[in-house]
């Protein structure tokens, strides 16, 4: 059955996500209006998939996850999430593929507080774009640019389910039969970090999303302010998975490369260390301590010995 523009908007997009004091007009009408509250400025997250065969044959995957990822830039940003809009362009009115999909992704949005505003469906190769909104105070966003020397480095949760979902996808390492599903799921249905940006908020002096893995996401913006940093390697802390495969899937070097899209890295100045582990205790959240902001650019991975770690050469 084929479904009008209409009805896919009223079935699969009008309700589920959360209803804000702050929106005016959401879905249904010609454009969208929502109220920024005094004082506070609007940090926007853009990202397209275009159809790839993840993105058709799994649908839940692909409204969770696109939305977990826009989640974690803004919490890198110390954004509290509001406003989403989605425009999608499908070849088919497949309910199936809708119901999974918008289903997936407006539950995410709703545990986040996020409300679905207003969107285009159209008819064409498959396409998503979303454009996530959130809101954050003038003097407490985060960016990747403002780590000084001296500064500690973080990063929260545990490393290493990026790479083992990767290598096991590929083929290339079978992992034990309880990691096998718990990572590919934890691949699939990522947790964004939510409350841990917001708990980064005027503490952190820098925030950035480990998508490429923590090597590559310290490297940019310390490299472009002239600065460099010590990584103790074997601080990286990994998830259960990662220890139990720790040497059939590449020692540390997973744990330094390992995309983890949904993780972050901060940096915090060390009079600010104790207030910044209590925040953090006390909102049951982790995050570890590995390394050091300095003035010699260039990454140094040292391992506890003090020996140079030596996986794979970093700038
Ligand atoms: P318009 O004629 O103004 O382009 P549409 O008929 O495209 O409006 O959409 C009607 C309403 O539904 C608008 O408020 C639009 O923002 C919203 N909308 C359309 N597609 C989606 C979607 N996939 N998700 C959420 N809202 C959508
Ligand atoms: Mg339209």
């Amino acid at each position: 059955m084929a479904l009008s523009e209409f009805e896919i908007i009223d079935r699969f997009f009008t309700r589920g996500s959360a209803s804000r004091d702050d929106v005016v007009i959401g879905v249904g009408d010609d454009a969208a209006q929502v109220r920024v509250p005094e004082g506070h400025d609007v940090l926007v997250d853009v990202s397209t998939a275009g159809g790839d065969d993840t993105a058709d044959t799994d649908p839940a995957s692909l409204g969770h996850r696109s939305l977990a990822l826009a989640l974690a830039r803004l919490a890198a940003r110390g954004g509290r999430p509001a406003w989403l809009t989605i425009a999608l362009t499908r070849p088919l009115a497949d309910e199936r593929w809708l119901e999974a999909f918008s289903s997936a992704m407006t539950a995410l949005a709703d545990r986040h507080g996020v409300q679905l505003v207003g969107g285009d469906t159209t008819r064409g190769p498959a396409r998503l774009t979303l454009h996530l909104h959130a809101l954050a105070r003038a003097g407490e966003i985060l960016s990747p640019g403002g780590a000084r020397v001296d500064d500690l480095i973080y990063v929260t949760g545990a490393l290493g389910d990026g790479a083992l979902a990767v290598l096991e996808r590929s083929g290339e390492l079978a992992l034990p039969a309880r990691d096998r599903e718990p990572v590919l799921n934890r691949a699939r249905l990522p947790e964004p970090p939510v409350r841990e940006g917001l708990a980064l908020r005027a503490l952190a002096s820098s925030a950035m999303v480990l998508a490429g893995g923590v090597a590559a996401a310290l490297r940019a913006p310390l490299s472009d302010g002239g600065l460099g940093a010590t990584i103790q390697v074997q601080r990286l802390p990994l998830s259960d998975s990662a220890r139990r495969s720790f040497e059939r899937a590449g020692g540390w070097s997973l744990a330094l490369h390992s995309e983890e899209p949904c993780a972050l890295a901060f940096t915090v100045a060390p009079r600010r260390r104790g207030e910044l582990e209590q925040r953090f205790a006390e909102l049951g959240l982790r995050c570890s301590r590995i390394g050091t902001v300095e003035q010699r650019p260039g990454l140094r991975l040292l391992l506890d010995d003090g020996s140079e770690y030596s996986g794979r050469s970093l700038g």
